[in-house]
């Protein structure tokens, strides 16, 4: 393809693009297709001749697009939103374009300097504490990764570096064999899947502690739990807290569990991939307690913040302890600046060598939205959630679960498990708008997140009717059969029993579709 074709093509693709997001709101949220319907339609080798762009794009169109599930929609209210925006679309297309791969300074100074001055912008929009920063100059900073589980990996593979060079030092007759294998680290039941990940692939044993009723996790629950471990002769390692946890949004108690890691050298995470948006808001300062005292902390711009995946800004306290424990050297990845500035080497802080230039999208977003504008974007998210959850409070038929928490409102319908269940799977059939269930403590909820690249009060008006709607077809069809069951009893029987047995039957269908749907949350539902 030459220049004047891409012009075209692009321009096409752009124009596309447009097209598709003003258009959003026309579709179902979910795709009607059935599994295999692409890999049916498209030919079993790819084109043997060259084809063109026009035929390419009308494919998108006609074949890709009735595929996919729409996450910009703003009737998505599923899982947590992944940010999109005009601006990042342009910087992840000038990035692709350029095609850089910034392992080190040399290879594009621009890659590393523009994400230098970026996490900067964003730890003082955060208002995280001045360690954080790059100009501060001292051994702290932060890196753009590609995603909230592998900031979780890297915290836990550089907190297990750390502890056996120290356990190494303190007691050189241990063997690194018998460090490694009592080496244990902990975090919440509602904690992310990929925190229990980080531990398998990371080999280090991550305890699952009970969160409390508040589903909070605090210096209570891992003081008990290092203590138990210390007398088994483990050695207590790392900690990764959560603020916004996936199921309920719930934020542990950072400063508490400092107290805790501090007292035993446990190396202190904390994993805000959705809520970290919050930091920006001063209406939501009590959330940076303690945050001064965390080793490392990772948040999901690609998440809540208007930029598109992947996009994981992490920051570290000591990079030192990064560059320590993970650099491998070779003559061809140094250049002649290399160690003569404070300019960080990121390919020493990352799994991978080569690297995205990520921060070209997250320059765009900032500089188009501006701190104001990006405020007002989190700002206007949970104001969208308020207006659904007065929706919810103002219907007696159903209820709040836990308190609604930045975008995520959590609520059920009033009585049996199966009604929430049931109500959920109508919902989802008519593909309307798109919401996940979760369970508390044994009982089924379902999770209302506002999503979409521009989410406006009509959608969750649309969202409201949807569910109201049908719910009380619901009921109403449940009540016309209820009342037939009723009607047909034979005489010889109860009327209660016979009214129980049946809903015993009902749950037991209801449990079924709902654990084809269900999606587990944290550990404790899959274990249960
Ligand atoms: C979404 C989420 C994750 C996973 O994020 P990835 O970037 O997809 O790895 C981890 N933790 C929390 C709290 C999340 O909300």
């Amino acid at each position: 393809m030459d220049a004047n074709t891409f012009r075209e093509f692009g321009k096409a693709a752009v124009d596309f693009v447009a097209d598709y997001y003003e258009n959003i709101r026309d579709t179902d949220v979910l795709p009607s297709v059935s599994p295999g319907y692409l890999i049916n339609l498209l030919p079993k080798e790819m084109p043997e001749k060259p084809e063109q762009w026009q035929e390419i794009l009308q494919d998108v169109s006609k074949l890709i697009v009735p595929g996919l599930t729409h996450w910009q929609s703003p009737n998505f209210h599923a899982f947590y939103p992944t940010g999109s925006s005009y601006p990042s679309v342009v910087g992840e297309m000038l990035s692709a374009a350029f095609g850089v791969i910034g392992f080190n300074w040399l290879c594009s100074p621009a890659c590393t300097e523009l994400e230098v001055v970026v996490m900067d912008w964003l730890a003082k929009f955060f208002k995280l504490p001045a360690h954080f920063l790059h100009s501060t100059k001292g051994p702290g900073g932060g890196i753009i990764q590609g995603s909230a589980s592998e900031s979780v990996l890297i915290a836990v593979m550089v907190a297990r570096e750390q502890a056996v060079r120290r356990v190494k030092a303190a007691q050189p007759e241990l063997s690194e064999g018998e460090i490694r294998a009592r080496l244990v680290g902990y975090s919440s039941d509602q904690s992310n899947s990929c925190i229990e990940k980080a531990g398998i692939l990371g080999t280090l044993h991550i305890r699952l502690l009970p969160a409390d009723e508040s589903l909070v996790m605090g210096g209570t629950q891992l003081a008990k739990a290092v203590k138990e471990d210390l007398a088994k002769g483990l050695i207590p390692t790392v900690c990764i807290a959560t603020l916004g946890a996936t199921g309920t949004c719930s934020y542990d108690d950072i400063a508490s569990l400092a107290t805790v890691c501090e007292e035993h050298k446990i190396w202190l995470h904390v994993d805000a991939a959705y809520a970290g948006c919050a930091l920006a808001l001063d209406e939501y300062a009590h959330l940076r307690e303690g945050l001064d005292r965390v080793d490392s902390l990772n948040y999901n711009l690609h998440k809540s913040l208007a930029v598109n995946f992947d996009c994981s800004p992490m920051w570290l306290r000591d990079s030192h302890k990064v560059v320590q424990s993970f650099t491998v050297e070779r003559i061809y990845l140094q250049h002649n600046y290399e160690g003569q500035t404070d300019i960080p080497e990121f390919r020493h802080w990352q799994i991978s060598l080569g690297r995205r230039f990520r921060a070209l999208k997250v320059w765009l977003t900032f500089r188009t939205y501006g701190a104001d504008g990006l405020r007002e974007y989190v700002r206007h998210r949970i104001r969208l959630a308020e207006r659904f959850e007065n929706y919810v409070l103002a219907d007696t038929r159903l209820e709040i679960v836990a308190k609604r928490s930045m975008g995520l409102v959590c609520f059920r319908v009033k009585g049996e498990d199966n009604l929430s269940t049931d109500l959920l799977q109508r919902i989802t059939e008519r593909k309307k708008i798109y919401m996940v269930p979760a369970t508390f403590q044994g009982t089924s909820f379902i999770r209302f997140v506002v999503c979409g690249m521009e989410p406006k009060e009509c959608d969750i008006d649309f969202a409201w009717h949807e569910i109201e709607s049908q719910l009380s077809q619901l009921l109403s069809e449940r009540k016309v059969t209820e009342d037939e069951t009723v009607h047909n009893l034979p005489e010889n029987k109860s009327e209660d029993n016979h009214v129980h047995h049946r809903k015993d039957d009902v749950v037991g269908i209801t449990q079924k579709l709902s654990s084809d749907l269900q999606l587990s949350f944290g550990a404790t539902e899959k274990s249960k």
